[in-house]
C-alpha cells in the first residue's frame, strides 16, 4: 500500500502571522531550516526579531482591547473555534505529520501516532474547559459579598522548542486561548513549518484576526524581545535550564510578568529485581530512545538493582542492537538529531563518558555520514558523579546504573539539579509508593514510562522550572483571580 505520508510536502507558510495575515520581516532577514535526515536546506523563513515581536504584540494588545471580538465572545464560541482548529488539524494531519517530520526528523509513524493525535487531544480538552473556568462565592465577614472572576491574563509570549514542535505549541495555545488570553509564540528557529501551516487553519477557523500571531526567529532576538516585553503580561517557556534561567532573569529586569518555566532533566528510572525484566525493558528503551531520545523526561539514568543486573544489561543491549536508524519516512524506529550542534554535542558527552570509564556496550558513534544519526548507545556501569551521569544528553544513550538497597536508590536517584520526572518498575505496591512519594520529580511513572496525558498536569521540581502545564492546574497559568467585594449596605442589619 501506498504511504499516506510526503517526503517532500509542499511548503505552503513561510512568513510572519500577525494579525491573521503573513508578513516578511522588518529587516527583510530570513534564515534557513533545514532536513536533519540530509543537512539539506529546506526553505527560507522570514527571521523576527524585536521589531516583529513589537509589531505582534500590538496587533495581540488590539484584540485583547475592551469591545473586540474576542473579548466580548462568548466562552463556549472560543472552545467551539478551538475544537474547530482540532478538527481542522485532523482533516489535514498527515500533511502534518509529513512536515514535523521533514523538519524535525522524527520517524513520520511517531508524529501521526503521537504528535499529532497528542496535539488535537489538548486542543480538544482545553476547548471544553472554556465554559467552565469561573471563581467562587466566599463568605467574608461583615455585610458585604464577595466572589472570585478568573480573568485572561492578557498578551501571552510563549517560546517553545524544537523536540515536538506542534505538540508543544498546542500545550501552550491551548490554554492559553480557552482562557480567553492573546499569544504571540516564537516557534524553535530548527522547526518553524507545521506551527506556520497551524496559523492558517486558525485563520479557517474563524480566529479574529491579532489573538495568535506567530513569529519566527532566534532566540536572543525575537525570544529575548519576548521576555523583555514591557506589553507581554506572562511568558510561558519550554526549552533548556540555561535559556529558561536567562528568561527569568528578563522578566525580573523587566516588567516582572507572570512566567512558567518548563526545562531540562535527567530523569531517574528505578528498576527493582522483582519485576518482569522483559516488561520493565521496554518500558525503559522507550523511556531513553523515543523521539530519538530527544524528551525533556527521557529516563536517561537507569537504576537496576543488583540481582537482575546482567540479565537487563544483556537484554538492553540486544534490544538497543535492534534499533532500526535511518530515514523518517522509511519503516525505522530512530531518525536523526535535529542538528548538527545536538549531534555533536551528544558525541562529546559519548566521549567523557568513555574517557570517566563507563563500559560502553553498544552504538557511540554516528550512524552514516549524511544527516544527524546517532548510532542506539547504551553504557553500564556509569558512576553518578561522571559528568555524562550528570548533565542531560538529550541523545539515544541509555545509562545504567546498579544498586542494592531501597534507600540507597531514592538518595542517588534524588542527587540531581533537575526533578522533571521518574519511574520506579516493581510488583511490590507499598514499595511503589514509597519510592514515588520520596522522589522529588513533578511526574512519577509506577509501570510505566512517558506516559504524559493532557488532563493531568506536568511541569518541574528544582532546576527543571516552576509552574505546571495541562490539565486542570494548566489554567492558573493562563488566568488571574480578581476578588470582587460589594457592600451589601445597612439594609443587611435591619
Ligand atoms: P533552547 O533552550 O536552546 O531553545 C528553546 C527555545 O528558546 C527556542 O525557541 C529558542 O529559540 C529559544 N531561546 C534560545 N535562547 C533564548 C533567549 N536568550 N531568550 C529567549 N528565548 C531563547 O532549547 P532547545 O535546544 O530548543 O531544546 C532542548 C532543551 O529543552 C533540552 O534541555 C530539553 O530538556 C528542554 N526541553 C524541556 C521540555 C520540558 O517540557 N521541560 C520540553 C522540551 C525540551
Amino acid at each position: 500500500m501506498a504511504s499516506p505520508f510526503s517526503p517532500n510536502p509542499e511548503i505552503k507558510y513561510t512568513k510572519i502571522f500577525i494579525n491573521n495575515e503573513w508578513h516578511d520581516s522588518v529587516s527583510g532577514k530570513t534564515f534557513p531550516t533545514f532536513n536533519p535526515a540530509t543537512g539539506e536546506k529546506i526553505c527560507d523563513i522570514a527571521e523576527g526579531d524585536k521589531a516583529d515581536i513589537d509589531l505582534a504584540v500590538a496587533a495581540a494588545k488590539q484584540a485583547f482591547k475592551k469591545g473586540s471580538t474576542w473579548r466580548t465572545m462568548d466562552a463556549s464560541k472560543r472552545g467551539r473555534l478551538i475544537s474547530k482548529l482540532a478538527e481542522l488539524m485532523e482533516r489535514d494531519q498527515q500533511y502534518l505529520a509529513s512536515l514535523e517530520s521533514l523538519d524535525n526528523g522524527k520517524p513520520v509513524r511517531v508524529a501521526n501516532f503521537a504528535d499529532l493525535p497528542g496535539a488535537m487531544l489538548c486542543f480538544r480538552y482545553y476547548a471544553g474547559w472554556a465554559d467552565k473556568i469561573h471563581g467562587k462565592t466566599i463568605p467574608v465577614d461583615g455585610p458585604y459579598m464577595t466572589y472570585t472572576r478568573h480573568e485572561p491574563i492578557g498578551i501571552c509570549g510563549q517560546i517553545i522548542p524544537w523536540n515536538f514542535p506542534l505538540l508543544m505549541a498546542s500545550w501552550k495555545l491551548a490554554p492559553a486561548l480557552a482562557c480567553g488570553n492573546v499569544v504571540v509564540l516564537k516557534p524553535a528557529e530548527q522547526t518553524p513549518l507545521s506551527v506556520l501551516y497551524l496559523c492558517q487553519l486558525a485563520v479557517e477557523a474563524g480566529f479574529p484576526p491579532g489573538v495568535i500571531n506567530v513569529v519566527p526567529g532566534y532566540g536572543p532576538t525575537a525570544g529575548a524581545a519576548i521576555s523583555n516585553h514591557p506589553d507581554i503580561d506572562k511568558v510561558a517557556f519550554t526549552g533548556s535550564t540555561e535559556v529558561g534561567q536567562i528568561i527569568a532573569q528578563a522578566v525580573g529586569a523587566s516588567n516582572l510578568k507572570k512566567i512558567s518555566l518548563e526545562l531540562g532533566g535527567k530523569s531517574p528510572n528505578i528498576i527493582f529485581d522483582d519485576v518482569d525484566v522483559d516488561e520493565a525493558l521496554q518500558w525503559a528503551h522507550l523511556g531513553v530512545f523515543f523521539n530519538n531520545g530527544q524528551c525533556c523526561t527521557a529516563g536517561s539514568r537507569v537504576f537496576v538493582q543488583d540481582a537482575i543486573y546482567d540479565e537487563f544489561v544483556a537484554k538492553a543491549v540486544a534490544k538497543a542492537k535492534t534499533v532500526r536508524v535511518g530515514n523518517p519516512f522509511d519503516d525505522i524506529d530512530q531518525g536523526p538529531q535535529i542538528d548538527e550542534e545536538q549531534m555533536k554535542k551528544i558525541l562529546e558527552l559519548i566521549d567523557s563518558g568513555k574517557a570517566e570509564g563507563a563500559d560502553m556496550k553498544c552504538g557511540g558513534s554516528r550512524h552514516g555520514d549524511r544527516g544527524y544519526f546517532i548510532q542506539p548507545t547504551v553504557f553500564t556501569d556509569v558512576k553518578d558523579d561522571m559528568r555524562f551521569a550528570k548533565e542531560e544528553i538529550f541523545g539515544p544513550v541509555m545509562q545504567i546504573f546498579k544498586f542494592s538497597t531501597i534507600d540507597e536508590v531514592i538518595e542517588r536517584a534524588n542527587n540531581t539539579v533537575y526533578g522533571l520526572a521518574a519511574a520506579v518498575f516493581t510488583k511490590d505496591i507499598k514499595r511503589a509508593i514509597h519510592v514515588s512519594n520520596h522522589i522529588r520529580a513533578g511526574t512519577v511513572w509506577i509501570n510505566c514510562y512517558h506516559m504524559t496525558a493532557c488532563q493531568a498536569p506536568f511541569g518541574g521540581y528544582k532546576m527543571s522550572g516552576f509552574g505546571r502545564e495541562l490539565g486542570e492546574y494548566g489554567l492558573e497559568l493562563y488566568s488571574e483571580v480578581k476578588t470582587v467585594t460589594i457592600a451589601l449596605d445597612s439594609l443587611e442589619a435591619k
